[in-house]
């Protein structure tokens, strides 16, 4: 059975707390004035809003006779995000994505290309989750002529060879419209399915902002009919005090079934890598628990790609 992984500004910043490979800082919404020095293009009324760029888009994008300046915002944000690499060194990221198989799925709130570029360099891994881009993506290419999505950072469509359009980015206005564009509707597809047929999921770092109101409605609809309701389980990644993520999700948690943790450490995927919900389903369902498989530190990629031999082996087996 899937597990489910949705992932928010936090999670690129719990795994990356240095910034990328060249320390480019990931900026957070009230920081992102500043990071990505846009300030010199914000209007002087819209000054008291530098640090609350929610607002301060919404506001933007609600002034026709701002379009200019909505528009250098979306290039410079767009740029901002399509520089950033990923370190030598393995991230969190890294072990997220090592911890999960494809019959799993990650989405993710976030513009970045990080989660991507970690995902290619594990590409010898033949089994390895599903991706979904819910706001949309940098690193994402779209083909109009083959409605293919790709890398963009090849820059043509690996069937056509004709440039990639770039992937629209959802900026934070209260209606997003997510099935306006088809791109997006497709990942919004992919997530909803989950939803209905996941038995675990992690919501890390993902504190659902009041301009995602419909993005949390969307999720709630879905989980509403998942087919484990009452058995499956939520567990959230937060590092906010307890009883306000408890607040946020409340309405997801059925009866006790869920935890908060401050750590991706912590995690059931951490410590049953590739195994999680078989973990889960023989400790809560069959009453047999399995032993701990939690993942060590590792130094690079290749100790990482060791250390899963095994479980990748026995996967191979049962195909
Ligand atoms: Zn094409």
């Amino acid at each position: 059975m899937p597990h489910l992984v949705i992932l928010g500004a936090g999670a690129s910043l719990a795994s990356f707390p240095n910034g990328d490979k060249h320390g480019r800082k990931l900026p957070l919404m009230n920081s992102l004035v500043e990071k990505l020095d846009l300030y010199n293009h914000i209007p002087d009324k819209f000054e008291g809003l530098i640090t609350d760029f929610e607002k301060l888009y919404s506001n933007i994008s609600n002034d026709d006779s701002l379009l200019s300046v909505k528009k250098i915002i979306d290039k410079k944000v767009y740029e901002y995000f399509y520089e950033m690499n990923i370190p030598n060194k393995p991230t969190l990221y890294d072990y997220l994505i090592l911890s999960l198989r494809k019959k799993d799925l990650i989405a993710t709130f976030n513009w970045n290309p990080l989660l991507l570029k970690t995902m290619r360099r594990h590409s010898k891994i033949v089994n390895l989750p599903n991706v979904a881009f819910l706001h949309g993506n940098v690193a994402v290419g779209v083909c109009k002529y083959c409605n293919l999505k790709g890398y963009k950072y090849n820059n043509i469509c690996h069937h056509c060879n004709r440039p990639y359009d770039d992937m629209r980015l959802l900026f934070p206005v209260e209606n997003k419209n997510y099935s306006a564009d088809k791109t997006i509707n497709d990942e919004w597809e992919m997530l909803r399915h989950y939803f209905e047929i996941s038995l675990y999921v992690t919501i890390f770092g993902y504190s659902a902002p009041n301009s995602d109101i419909d993005a949390k409605k969307l999720m709630l609809d879905a989980s509403m009919k998942n087919r484990s309701r009452e058995f499956y389980e939520l567990e959230i990644i937060d590092i906010k005090p307890e009883e306000e993520v408890e607040e946020t999700w409340h309405d997801f948690i059925h009866s006790h079934h869920y935890s908060v943790i401050d750590n991706f450490k912590e995690s059931y995927l951490w410590h049953h890598p590739r195994r999680s919900t078989d973990a889960f389903f023989d400790a809560y369902l069959m009453n047999s628990p399995w032993d701990d498989n939690p993942f060590p530190e590792f130094n690079d990629i290749y100790e990482m790609h060791q250390w899963i031999e095994p479980l990748i082996r026995e996967e191979n087996k049962k195909l």
